[in-house]
């Protein structure tokens, strides 16, 4: 950070803190005055509804600017966005006692919720068509990986709880007929492909709850940035310069990154 407003208490020049995807709140709607405000229905956003993001400096309110622990700022930027959504849809679908969940699509969010979950005890098993991801999961230590889009036997539902990555609508079903009666699946992607027909009798039935992720609420930013502090959550992370953006994007989309990229915003 080179600046702090006039008005700004708290923080000061050179500290290291993290500007998330959420930019603002407005405070007064019946989300925001409920605990809610991941829902604000006039939520603005970093690059998106304003400037930032994709940029060499950009300006963040303090009250949503994180501070952030000591150390190399790519290891954090991870945590940021895909790190903190990953979070709150863990923490939506969370089975009450110990148990077995379920990641599917393992990229730079799962990578970090898989660990919480493992260190927090539960049993995880990560689901991905990418072997170098399955090979991650294990380093990270999932309890067990599962190779998708091969042929295998109609496997019966073994876990307690989902969180769907993958934005790709088929694999809800997926992740939905994989849980046991009562469990939770999450989906933390933003967009989805649209959701095959579901099969009520044999994927909803048995009070499964199936339930999206909208942004998040600055609560959840500090308790994920406590909890990857104290549990020492490891972010694996390839650095590219800004002007590499697109072709990350598409090294991205197409399956070709482990981890999570970081874009240097420093490097020419
Ligand atoms: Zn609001």
């Amino acid at each position: 950070m080179e600046q702090v407003g006039s008005h700004v208490t708290g923080v000061f020049p050179g500290a290291l803190v993290g500007v998330p995807w959420l930019h603002a709140t407005c405070g007064v709607c019946e989300f925001c005055r409920s605990e809610r405000e991941n829902l604000c229905l006039a939520k603005e956003f970093t690059g998106y509804s304003v400037d930032g993001g994709y940029a060499e400096a950009v300006v963040a309110r303090a009250g949503y600017a994180l501070p952030l622990p000591a150390g190399d700022p790519a290891h954090w930027a991870p945590f940021l966005c895909a790190g903190i959504i990953g979070f709150r849809a863990l923490k939506l679908a969370l089975p009450r006692a110990r148990g077995r969940i379920g990641f599917f699509g393992f990229g730079g969010s799962a990578h970090l919720a898989l660990q919480l979950a493992s260190r927090m005890g539960f049993s995880t098993v990560a689901y991905s068509r990418t072997p170098d991801h399955l090979a991650l999961a294990e380093r990270l230590g999932a309890s067990e990986v599962v190779r998708t889009g091969v042929p295998s036997a109609p496997a019966e539902p073994t876990l307690d709880a989902a969180v769907v990555f993958a934005p790709r609508g088929e694999v809800v079903v997926d992740a939905l007929r994989a849980t046991k009666k009562g469990g939770t699946v999450s989906v933390a992607a933003i967009h989805l492909s649209p959701i095959p027909t579901l099969d009520y009798d044999h994927v909803l039935f048995g009070e499964r709850r199936l339930v999206s992720v909208e942004a998040n609420t600055r609560e959840d930013a500090r308790e994920f940035l406590e909890l990857a502090n104290l549990y020492h959550l490891e972010s694996t992370v390839t650095e590219r310069p800004l002007r590499q953006a697109n072709a990350a994007l598409l090294d991205l989309k197409q399956g070709r990154v482990t981890g999570a990229v970081v874009l240097d915003c420093t490097s020419p």
